[in-house]
């Protein structure tokens, strides 16, 4: 049996994470589950799983939860240092399915009682990579990658030298305005950006990938993770998300990860690693699927992608800018205090006013710096939202 802590559980990666929890029950130990304001689901899914423990971000909501636990022996806490402990608590495996920045503490904090993290949230590693990995080798903490893109990846190279890679390959779907003309991309509106082609996802993560964003985080994550140099990564659009990346080596070999889209395969496989289970997921008939498409993406229609590649060259805090100038702009998206276009304009403003500032690439790179430059980012991209609504 082993033990297993889910930061963000009552997401759709936590949900998913816990889908495959509930089938194998003697398997699972579960030490803490975390969640945000939805504490009927999470004490729901606490009482269910015989958590120990069970968190919500949300200071104010520490008394519902707590009687929402009433007489189930379950602990209750609230609000960023609860979530923080509830990390630091030993679990053999901890997923980390927070949404944001938020997630990049609670990751932390696995990794510094060199826990083995399953990492969901790219944003762990597009705000602070180095320090990310540089925490994990000091404490032997493994980080197992559940971005599917990633995950793919990670399957391809199991067994291979890093060194013999050529190129990796990024698929991406293209999102909810693959067809659209780009006016028409100005006037899309927060419901149309919210439902997916391919993938049943949170909100903000449909979001970015309609806009890009979210391939330009995953391949800043990919660089992070991998050690790969920004000119071997490519991204390419395939719209029917069955390829999740691609490696081709130094031989002329492309070897590709080829999947239903279903994030409880790359849950599965981090939750099961190093051994590959059986998984409930769809098997592909490719007969029936008959052509698999690729092609490149336009850089007029994704301007956010072209940004990861100024990310990665300017190294440092800008990753960590780079991601809270999004978050921010995706908030006004939400809010409908911008268009949908104009995000990348507010990130691409931040990332100009505040690359120099930001110091030299390699820069020791501490937690408070990192999360300095967030909150300063924060606010030059509020400066900007509040000059376009
Ligand atoms: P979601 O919005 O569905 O769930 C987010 C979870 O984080 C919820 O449990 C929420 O309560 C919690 N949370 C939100 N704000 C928080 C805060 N400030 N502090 C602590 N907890 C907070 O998100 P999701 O779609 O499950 O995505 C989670 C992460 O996984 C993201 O980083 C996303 O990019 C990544 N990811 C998601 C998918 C997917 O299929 N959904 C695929 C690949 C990667
Ligand atoms: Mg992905």
């Amino acid at each position: 049996m082993k033990s297993l802590t889910i930061l963000g559980a009552t997401g759709s990666i936590g949900q998913n994470t816990i889908d495959l929890v509930a089938r194998e029950p003697d398997r699972w130990r579960i030490e803490a589950l975390t969640g945000g304001r939805n504490i009927k689901q999470l004490a729901a899914d606490a009482r269910r799983l015989g958590a120990r423990l069970a968190v919500t971000c949300e200071p104010g909501l520490y008394g519902r939860l707590r009687d929402e636990l009433a007489g189930s022996g379950i602990e209750a806490a609230a609000g960023p240092q609860a979530l923080a402990e509830a990390a630091a608590r030993p679990a053999d495996l901890a997923v980390s399915a927070i949404v944001g920045a938020a997630g990049l503490v609670p990751g932390l904090t696995v990794l510094q009682r060199g826990g083995t993290l399953a990492l969901a949230n790219k944003e762990t590693l597009v705000c602070a990579g180095p320090l990310v990995m540089a925490t994990a080798r000091a404490t032997g903490a493994r980080i197992l990658p559940v971005d599917s893109e990633h995950c793919a990846i990670f399957q391809v190279l199991s067994g291979e030298d890093i060194a013999t890679v050529e190129r990796v390959i990024i698929t991406a779907s293209g999102g909810a305005f693959r067809d659209w003309s780009l006016e028409q991309l100005a006037t899309a509106t927060v419901a149309q950006a919210s439902t997916h082609p391919n993938w049943a996802m949170g909100q903000r993560i449909t979001i970015d990938s309609a806009s890009m964003f979210n391939k330009a985080l995953e391949v800043i994550e990919a660089h992070q993770f991998f050690a790969i140099d920004p000119h071997r990564i490519e991204v390419l659009i395939h719209p029917q998300s069955l390829v999740h990346a691609l490696v081709g080596f130094h031989d002329g070999a492309l070897m590709a990860h080829v999947g239903p889209p279903d994030m409880r395969h790359a849950i599965g496989y981090a939750l099961n690693w190093p051994e590959r289970r059986p998984l409930p997921v769809e098997r592909l008939d490719l007969s029936r699927i008959g052509e698999l498409s690729f092609f490149a993406p336009d850089p007029a229609r994704y301007p956010a992608l072209g940004l990861a590649w100024q990310v990665m060259a300017a190294g440092g805090l800008a990753g960590a800018i780079f991601n809270a100038a999004k978050e921010a702009a995706l908030d006004a998206f939400i809010a409908g205090r911008i268009g949908f276009t104009a995000m990348s304009v507010v990130v691409e403003q931040v990332m100009d006013r505040m690359t120099p500032e930001s110091g030299p690439v390699g820069a020791a790179m501490t937690l408070d710096a990192v999360l300095a430059a967030d909150r300063l980012a924060r606010i030059r991209a509020g400066e900007i939202i509040s000059t376009m609504d």
